[in-house]
């Protein structure tokens, strides 16, 4: 049996990044998942991707230091340069605008395509010395007192630390029996590329709609803007069975047609796909696997898992940091092992406990605040709609404010 630093479990963008970052601090990496394939290429012409991301700041500092970000295809990645909000009232002036000129930054966001990124970061993967490869599914696990053995379809492999990446539905976890607090938002997010006549001068819209619905229309590179709408669970399947004409007709209508204003035409390019929302949250993000039925102490023993992305969190895409947060256990994980005394290996419980630490304000701080959000604008109460929109009116009002939230954002 060969044995590896680390064993990477999953291989979404979260575990690509895992892997090739701990590859880069020079640790022998085993990466297991049951296919490698970001199964869209975006490289035909023409062709895009309807999964997109908004990559934060801390995001896109990670790819680029994972020397990933410069060999992208620069000419698919949209700046967001502004982003307009609105409320669920009928008044003009419910809107929040964020504006990157105001801030004096040189952007808000990236759009990029969730194909886009994983196709690159799996060729720097292929490339990267350290990093095995195998096209498996992880079945079990075990740890003993210096290691942690892991049991594939296949095989079996083993390694002082397992990180798992392995997603919302994480297998891992509940082999742990981790629990969670989740929350179904009995929504589903539809997700489709339009194109348009206008241009879309890099501005992001959300809508906040009557009913707890919410609209995001994303500029994407050239003249495309991509749709999220978080839609009630019937309203969801009524719009995946439009055509492409009706869609892009109610598409026009939403918001008390302010869609319309803003773009008068709209066409269909890449079929709706539904992803339903949920909020999760493990309450353990380190895991101790003693042998089945064995009695011994797990609290004496030191953990050899690691959760990470969204098999960590998962959170309602209104505010787009899902991957984002995800992207940040990657990089506080790499900061830590690449910063750690020269005594300590990978595996010291010390170690361990700093990255747990290190995590839980800004998880903690980003699901809260998205599900409040969501429930603050999902209420029918006329007191709460009036509270709400004026809350966007009185911010919208401040710039000092409006900065600070940016600043955060792009922190
Ligand atoms: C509509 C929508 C819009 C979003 N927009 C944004 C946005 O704008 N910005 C943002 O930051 N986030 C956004 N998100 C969140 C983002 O999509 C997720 O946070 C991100 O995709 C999670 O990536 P991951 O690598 O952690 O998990 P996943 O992509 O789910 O990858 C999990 C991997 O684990 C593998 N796996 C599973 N089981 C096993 C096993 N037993 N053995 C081995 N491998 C296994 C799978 O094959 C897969 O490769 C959005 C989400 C939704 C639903």
């Amino acid at each position: 049996m060969v044995n590896y630093d680390l064993i990477v479990v999953g291989a979404g963008i979260t575990g690509k990044a895992t892997a090739l970052r701990m590859a880069q601090l020079g640790l022998q990496v085993l990466h297991i998942a049951p296919s490698f394939d970001p199964g869209f290429n975006c490289n035909e012409s023409g062709r895009w991707d309807s999964r997109i991301y908004a990559l934060s700041a801390s995001s896109q500092a990670l790819l680029a230091k994972l020397q990933v970000w410069d060999a992208m295809d620069h000419s698919r990645i949209q700046v967001v340069s502004d982003m307009r909000i609105f409320g669920d009232s009928t008044r003009f002036d419910d809107e929040l605008h964020f504006s990157a000129y105001s801030a004096t930054v040189p952007q808000l966001a990236w759009i990029v395509e969730s194909s886009h990124i994983e196709k690159t970061l799996d060729l720097a993967t292929q490339f990267q010395k350290g990093i095995t490869r195998i096209t498996d599914t992880v079945k079990d696990f075990m740890q003993h007192t210096d290691s942690i053995e892991v049991h594939t379809e296949k095989s079996t492999y083993q390694a002082k630390l397992m990180l798992a990446a392995d997603g919302a539905r994480s297998p891992t976890r509940e082999r742990l029996n981790i629990e969670t607090l989740t929350n179904d938002y009995e929504q589903t997010a539809v997700v489709a590329n339009f194109a348009i006549e206008q241009p879309h001068r890099g501005t992001a819209y959300q809508w906040f709609l009557p009913g707890g619905e919410i609209l995001a229309l994303l500029p994407l590179a050239g003249s495309y803007v991509s749709m999220v709408w978080s839609a009630q669970r019937e309203h969801a399947e009524e719009i995946l069975k439009m055509d492409a004409k009706t869609l892009a007709q109610h598409l026009l209508m939403a918001g008390e047609q302010s869609v319309r204003k803003h773009y008068p035409t709209l066409t269909l390019v890449t079929d709706p796909q539904p992803f339903p929302l949920r909020r999760i949250r493990a309450k353990q993000i380190l895991g101790t696997a003693s042998q089945k039925n064995a009695s011994q102490d797990e609290s004496n023993m030191t953990p050899r898992i690691i959760l990470l992305g969204d098999a960590a969190h998962v959170m309602h895409p209104l505010a787009g940091q899902g991957l984002n947060l995800g992207l940040r256990d990657v990089a506080s994980l790499g900061e830590l092992f690449e910063a750690r005394e020269s005594f300590r290996s990978i595996d010291d419980r010390t170690l361990l406990r700093r990255y747990e630490r290190s995590r839980q304000g800004d998880t903690d701080a980003l699901l809260l605040v998205t599900d409040r959000l969501q429930k603050l604008f999902s209420h029918d109460s006329e007191v709460l709609k009036g509270i709400r929109n004026m809350g966007l009116r009185l911010l919208n009002r401040s710039d000092f404010a409006k900065r600070q939230l940016i600043q955060k954002a792009l922190a």
